[in-house]
């Protein structure tokens, strides 16, 4: 075998529907699953003689996203149509932006599994409409349904900075984060929320010289797994052609490829398209938009802190795990209440505890997040308080925790209508720790006599005298009654 080494390179083209109400060019309502061809009008049908107006919440969440990159957001963009012939659109043209997008030159950081992260490049951000869906359900002819057409879609191009599957997964559950976080999508997945087309090749060094494989675009993925998958699967199938063929990149031998999700292989679809195929040419019914310092100083101020930073933060002023912190961090609202419940004056890593192991745990089972399970962030706070100051055990806190969920009642009360409180005076245990001493006075003599036997022997006079108090004593001070009296 010949000495061969070589690099993934892959880049990512990602379509992000923004959560808006009504559509990129007219007031149709956006809405997933409503009864086909139910939310248009004459503007996203296409018809003749009708005028498009921009969706300005749109364009600002946009720009919001573009902000959360880094990128740089010129004063002045505009709109282009790209020639486009299918039933989906029925205009024949997509309104989007070509050679001003609305945000340039940026980077997103991702997290890598080695710890650390990494900055992907941000190439461009612009605005497009969506098309519609075309059905191939009813037999011997196809139906089309133009509720989507129209929806705003942000297009975010990745430079070809990482280099690998896993990477690629980074970088688009990254993003999922961080539009999530800015309120500007549900990116919700299953609903067609986020979509992504990677495009990946590979340099080879085979024997001390240098070659580029073609580059294959992959359509139209909408699981991170697919994504994921169709990446290594590329991968692996472009370095087998390369050994077989010994085919490089050349001038126009980029393709197009489609991914089976049953049996998980690539597809060769098509020659790709040059960008003077689609005939950009200015839309003449919209005019350019102008930002102003103030527009745009108003849309700044709703960035909030970045999911990554976030997650950073905790595990550098908290202490917490880059698990933990990245649990916490996962979604915006779990993210939030744990803050509350922080500022409220509770043990950071004390609340993670009861939030990830015992919140998360039923807001998962009831499938809502923890700011809907009707515990306020100041109950949570009393009760991690409860924990450090021994006042019920953190085993209690669990049970504590579920009912506060059932009842809507307080720790407190509930520590103590659950018998919950723990024993902590010492004149009482004492009388306690006496009786277990002469019940058991053959565990006594093997924890006097030291040796092997002692150890185990202590272990289980501890949990006799847990026992008889029904698991509310302070284990700490029982403990060291036992030292006393066993000394
Ligand atoms: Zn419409
Ligand atoms: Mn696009």
């Amino acid at each position: 075998m010949t000495n061969v080494q070589y690099k993934v390179i892959v880049g990512l083209e990602i379509h992000v529907q923004l959560c808006t109400k009504s559509k990129m060019f007219c007031s149709c309502a956006v809405e997933f699953g409503a009864a086909p061809n139910s939310r248009v009008c004459p503007v996203c049908l296409g018809m003749p003689g009708v005028l498009p107006v921009m969706n300005r919440q749109a364009f600002e969440y946009a720009v919001l996203v573009g902000l959360a990159l880094d990128c740089r957001i010129p004063m002045f963009t505009k709109w282009d149509r790209k020639s486009y012939y299918y039933p989906d659109l029925p205009k024949n043209y997509q309104i989007s932006q070509y050679d001003l997008p609305l945000a340039a030159n940026g980077f997103l950081e991702i997290p890598l599994e080695s710890g650390g992260g990494k900055k992907i490049g941000i190439i461009r951000a612009h605005l497009e409409e969506d098309a519609g869906k075309n059905l191939h359900t009813a037999g011997n002819f196809s139906q089309v349904d133009l509720n989507r057409t129209g929806t705003p879609l942000l297009e975010i191009v990745t430079e070809p900075d990482m280099n690998s599957g896993a990477e690629v997964r980074a970088l688009a559950t990254e993003l999922q984060r961080i539009v999530r976080f800015l309120g500007v999508s549900e990116a919700d997945m299953q609903k067609g929320h986020m979509r992504f087309e990677p495009n990946i090749n590979l340099i080879i060094t085979k024997d001390g010289a240098e070659y580029r494989t073609p580059i294959a675009e992959i359509k139209n993925l909408n699981s991170f797994r697919a994504l994921e998958r169709s990446v290594n699967y590329e991968v692996r199938r472009q370095l087998d052609e390369f050994l077989e063929t010994g085919q490089v990149m050349e001038m126009g031998n980029k393709t197009t490829r489609g991914w089976d999700d049953e049996q998980e292989v690539s597809v060769l679809q098509r020659e790709k398209e040059e960008a003077h195929d689609y005939r950009y040419f200015p839309e003449p019914d919209l005019v350019p938009v102008e930002l102003t310092p103030e527009w745009l100083q108003q849309i700044r101020s709703r960035l909030c802190e970045l999911p990554l930073q976030k997650q950073m933060r905790y595990v550098e002023q908290y202490k917490l795990s880059d698990y933990d912190a990245g649990v916490l961090t996962a979604e915006l609202s779990t993210a939030e209440f744990f803050d509350e419940v922080v500022r409220d004056g509770a043990e950071p890593k004390r609340v993670c505890n009861l939030l990830t192991q015992t919140g998360l745990k039923i807001a998962n089972e009831k499938g809502c997040t923890i700011n809907n399970l009707g515990v306020t962030p100041e109950g949570i706070a009393h009760l991690a308080r409860m924990v450090e100051a021994d006042t019920v055990s953190s085993s209690s806190s669990v049970s504590i925790f579920e009912v506060m969920v059932e009842t809507g009642k307080g720790p407190e009360v509930l520590a103590e209508e659950l018998n919950l409180i723990q024993k902590s005076d010492a004149g009482e245990l004492e009388r306690i720790v006496d009786q277990v001493l002469a019940e058991n006075p053959g565990a006594v003599e093997d924890v006097t006599g030291g040796g092997k036997k002692s150890k185990k022997a202590r272990g289980f006079l501890l949990g006799q005298v847990m026992q008889k108090t029904r698991g509310q004593a302070n284990p700490k001070v029982v403990s060291d009654i036992l030292d006393k009296k066993l000394d």
